[in-house]
């Protein structure tokens, strides 16, 4: 078996909330709560989960744009979690990330040659002026948008043309891992095939491998080769993608799942309604976290003891006491 390029091991994190006039710890947000998964080369794995359930936070402390608080994360058998600055530096150019919102994380006040190729001088990738903008243009090629655009600013073009100048920058270092954090949920459900046709090109033109963030089982579905569900910090089901979408297992994926539309009217599936929200991540409940709104919880079990992933099938885990 070759190593996986990425290995997650039981990644913390916590947000500490300050109070008080001496501004101590009074409370911790639980964001990431001991999440473990490995990823192969030319892999996807999707990452779906209610807001709040530590999947994006997942993603950041994976690149330390956010810094974990405990757990440990390698990188083609390096560790990412000890690396000192100048080896994350070396690392940035190998993981990237793509953000939700294109608007924002673009800067307004510089052309788009100038967002693209920023990434190009910090590593000192092109050697004369004329191969750096070659390669910008060769970039704005590849993701569908043209020489043209190069000396534009963000604000002239649309959501999914924005989100394609993201992609152009991720690719600029030519990485092998991208971080699509909820990648296409800004854009409308048209633009978002276009972008996840995109992303499906480019992992098999360079080779790429994908952590794709989102909320929707539905957005992840074609994309990802597994699918790992996320609920307030913990990984509560991974499995390939076929297997999780046919053959869910745990309830909370039923009930994810029961509410993605399906386009063929013959067949109907059954609505499992959710019950209240998400609780908070500072105070999550008690053993299993999900034990306050699961249509099957039993007492005395699922609100004392954690659940923890039981294989089920091949490459299928699932964290509940009742299934698997
Ligand atoms: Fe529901 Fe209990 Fe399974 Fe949690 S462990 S999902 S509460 S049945």
């Amino acid at each position: 078996m070759t190593a996986p390029l990425l290995k997650v091991e039981n990644l913390v994190k916590h947000f500490p909330i300050t109070g008080g006039l001496l501004g101590r710890v009074v409370d911790r947000v639980h964001a990431v709560d001991g999440v473990s998964f490995e990823l192969a080369a030319g892999e996807t794995l999707g990452v779906v989960g209610e807001s709040g359930c530590g999947k994006s936070t997942t993603g950041r402390c994976i690149l330390r744009l956010i810094e974990p608080t405990s757990g440990e994360v390698t990188f083609e058998g390096k560790s990412v979690t000890r690396a000192s600055k100048t080896e994350l530096r070396a690392l940035a150019r190998d993981m990237q990330i793509i953000f939700q919102d294109p608007y924002a994380s673009l800067n307004p006040r510089m052309t788009v040659g100038a967002i693209i190729g920023e990434a190009l001088t910090i590593h000192k990738l092109t050697k004369t002026v004329r191969e750096y903008e070659d390669r910008i243009v060769q970039l704005l090629e590849t993701v569908g948008l043209s020489a043209d655009h190069m000396r534009r600013f963000p604000h002239e073009f649309s959501g999914g043309q924005r989100q394609r100048i993201g992609i152009a920058r991720a690719l600029a270092v030519s990485p092998k891992l991208v971080v699509c954090d909820e990648a296409v949920s800004a854009l409308d459900v048209s633009i978002q095939a276009q972008v996840i046709n995109l992303l499906e090109d480019l992992r098999s033109q360079f080779s790429l491998t994908y952590i794709f963030i989102a909320h929707d089982l539905s957005v992840v579905e074609h994309i990802s080769h597994r699918v790992a569900v996320m609920y307030l910090g913990r990984i509560v089901e991974i499995a390939p993608a076929k297997a999780l979408y046919t053959d869910p297992k745990h309830p909370y994926t039923e009930a994810l799942l029961s509410a993605v539309p399906i386009p063929d009217p013959q067949i109907k599936r059954k609505r499992i309604p959710l019950q209240g929200d998400v609780p908070s991540p500072i105070h999550p409940p008690s053993g299993c976290h999900f034990h306050t709104r699961c249509p099957i919880a039993q007492k005395g079990l699922c609100n004392v003891e954690k659940p923890q992933l039981k294989k089920t099938g091949e490459g299928h885990w699932v964290a509940c006491h009742l299934r698997g």
